[in-house]
């Protein structure tokens, strides 16, 4: 069994040297008051053993990484249907693009750009009975942590802001792409976004990504198929227009947000989880990238 106890505290070290930590995202004017200087990495191994180093316990804005657990509980209601949807090409664009290209007949290019996540989240408002609640038990269940909650400042925060998403949701309604009402499925996605969890419990939950479906607890959510599409779906989009640069460095299935946080996993290994709020011109964890860089490159392991 490998001990990764080194190469994180290593990690959080030459972080805390940085001095160029990247921009806390300011367009929802709430994650703008986190403190830049945050810094928190673990790692969950295969056999349930965490290893932690700086601010890992402390919670923190999820942001899009929630779309990774909005599309994983509306796959499971329902199937392949959902690809008719919404598409699984990178976009090679930002989070928040909404061309019309983007959008050839209001499908969206992939489900982890904000677009396609609407769509996701218009899935499970029409097949959840209390939307809100059931995504929330969801992820406290494959985490086993009931303590995982919504942070409510955050999602009135981005509602009053959230344009660009209410434009998006319009457009997608136009094309006949969501079945319910834009206030509603945007009131669920704000929310969903909102989720606060801290790098110990990001590792958690996605270890159902990296144990072929099956959280700490040994219950099954999603089949090996559906593993394998989303962990592709991490690869190939969950970066926007740095997928291919994060391939690149890091070489691992992830997920960003502009809360800072990261989480990656190599499949029937580990997960790990980062967090540093200042974010890169592209909206990514400027040194959560770098940690993860290091990560994959010192210890050799990644999917390549
Ligand atoms: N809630 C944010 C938005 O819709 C999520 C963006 C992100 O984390 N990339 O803009």
């Amino acid at each position: 069994m490998l001990d990764y106890s080194p190469i994180v505290d290593k990690i959080v070290r030459e972080a805390k040297q940085q001095a160029n930590k990247g921009e806390v995202a300011s367009y929802i004017p709430e994650l703008s008051c986190v403190d830049s200087n945050k810094f928190g990495i673990s790692i969950l191994d295969k056999n349930g053993k965490g290893f932690h180093a700086g601010d890992s316990g402390e919670q923190f804005s999820i942001q899009s990484i929630s779309k990774v657990l909005s599309l994983a509980m509306a796959y499971s209601l329902a199937g392949e249907e959902l690809w008719k949807r919404v598409d699984v090409e990178p976009s090679g664009d930002p989070f928040n693009h909404l061309s019309l290209l983007e959008m050839e007949n209001g499908i969206p290019r992939n489900p982890l750009i904000n677009a396609g996540a609407i769509v996701i989240c218009d899935i499970l408002v029409s097949n959840l009975k209390n939307p809100k609640s059931d995504f929330l038990s969801y992820v406290q269940n494959i985490a086993n942590d009931p303590s995982i909650t919504y942070d409510d400042k955050v999602a009135e925060s981005e509602k009053r802001t959230g344009f660009r998403n209410y434009a998006a949701a319009y457009l997608i309604k136009s094309f006949g792409n969501l079945e319910n009402d834009v206030e509603t499925v945007l009131d669920f996605y704000f929310h969903s976004c909102s989720l606060s969890m801290s790098c110990e419990q990001l590792t958690k939950v996605f270890y159902i990504f990296m144990n072929r479906g099956n959280c700490l607890k040994n219950k099954n959510y999603l089949n090996l198929s559906q593993v394998k599409r989303i962990n592709a779906i991490m690869l190939t989009c969950g970066f926007y227009d740095e997928a291919g640069e994060f391939a690149f460095e890091v070489g691992l299935p992830g997920k960003s947000g502009v809360g800072g946080g990261i989480v990656a996993l190599l499949p029937n290994q580990f997960c790990v989880a980062t967090w540093s709020p200042g974010l890169n011109k592209k909206g990514n964890s400027k040194l959560g990238m770098l940690a993860l860089e290091k990560l994959t490159t010192e210890t050799g392991l990644s999917i390549f």
